[in-house]
C-alpha cells in the first residue's frame, strides 16, 4: 500500500516537474529572446543598466530548486487527493478564477511586505538578488517564501473544494496566466504603450516598469499585478508614470535610483 501511494506520489510529481521544466525553457527562453535579441526588446528597455556578477547562475539555481519543489508539493497533494474538483462549468470555472486572482492579490501583497520587514527579509532576499530583472528572475524565490505562497494557494482552496465548488479549470488557467504575467513583468522590457497609467486599464493593473522599479529600489510596488493595495497603503512610486513612459519610447532609467521627472530630453 505505502510502496503504491509513494510510487504514485513519484510518478505525480515527476510529470509536474517535467511539464514545468518544459514550460520554463520555452517561456523563459521566448522571453529572453524578445527582451535580448529583438530591437523591440532593446527599444524597450526599463533599466539600461548590467546584471550583478554571477546574478543569472544564482537565479538558475534557485529557479531548478523551486520547480523541484513545486512538483513535489503539487505531487503529494493530488496523491493525498485533498483537491476534490467540481465537475467542469465556465461558470464556475470563470469563479474560480476571479477569486483566485482577488485572493492572491491580497495574499501576495500583505505577505510582500511582511518579508520586506527585518526579522522576515531571509525569506525573500533570493528574490531580490535582482536589481536589474530579467525572465529567470521569476523563478528566482527561497524555498521559505515559494513555501508563503504556495501556502497561501494550496492551503485556502484545496480545503475549500471540500465545501464549495472549486473548477480545476479556474485554477490552472489563474496559474497558466500568472506565470506568463510573472515572465513578462520580470523581462526588463516594457511591452504597454507610453502614457499607458492615463488609462482606466492602465491605472489598475501593473507592468514590466512597475515591478521593475520595485526591484531596482527595494521598497514601493508590493502589489502582484494590480495597483490597487500600492495606492490604498501609499506604497506606489509618484514617478510611475514618467518612468513607464520613458521605458516606452526608448529612453530607459540608467541607475536603478534614478528618479524619472517627464522633462528628460
Ligand atoms: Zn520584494
Ligand atoms: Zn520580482
Amino acid at each position: 500500500m505505502l510502496i503504491t501511494t509513494l510510487s504514485g506520489f513519484a510518478f505525480a510529481a515527476g510529470v509536474v516537474l517535467t511539464i514545468a521544466l518544459i514550460r520554463s525553457i520555452l517561456v523563459i527562453g521566448f522571453a529572453f529572446w524578445v527582451s535580448l535579441g529583438t530591437r523591440f526588446g532593446k527599444e524597450r528597455r526599463i533599466y539600461h543598466v548590467a546584471y550583478r556578477d554571477k546574478q543569472l547562475m544564482q537565479e538558475a539555481k534557485a529557479g531548478l530548486l523551486v520547480l523541484l519543489f513545486d512538483a513535489t508539493v503539487i505531487g503529494a497533494s493530488s496523491q493525498l487527493g485533498w483537491l476534490n474538483p467540481a465537475p467542469f462549468h465556465w461558470l464556475n470555472a470563470l469563479v474560480t478564477f476571479v477569486a483566485v486572482f482577488c485572493w492572491i492579490e491580497i495574499w501576495f501583497y500583505v505577505t510582500h511586505r511582511l518579508m520586506h520587514t527585518k526579522p522576515l527579509y531571509w525569506l525573500h532576499r533570493q528574490h531580490h538578488t535582482a536589481v536589474i530583472t530579467n525572465p529567470l528572475t521569476s523563478l528566482s524565490f527561497s524555498l521559505g517564501e515559494r513555501a508563503v505562497l504556495l501556502f497561501g494557494v494550496l492551503g485556502v482552496f484545496l480545503p475549500l473544494s471540500n465545501v464549495v465548488p472549486v473548477s480545476q479549470v479556474g485554477l490552472i488557467g489563474y496559474f497558466s496566466i500568472n506565470y506568463i504575467l510573472n515572465v513578462a513583468g520580470h523581462s526588463n522590457v516594457e511591452f504597454f504603450p507610453p502614457n499607458w497609467d492615463r488609462r482606466w486599464l492602465g491605472r489598475a493593473l501593473i507592468t514590466p516598469t512597475y515591478h521593475s522599479m520595485h526591484h531596482a529600489r527595494y521598497r514601493g510596488h508590493y502589489g502582484l499585478f494590480t495597483q490597487f493595495l500600492d495606492r490604498w497603503f501609499g506604497t506606489r512610486f509618484e514617478d510611475y508614470e514618467h518612468a513607464q513612459t520613458r521605458a516606452a519610447t526608448g529612453k530607459p532609467l540608467t541607475r536603478p535610483g534614478e528618479r524619472a521627472t517627464g522633462h528628460e530630453a
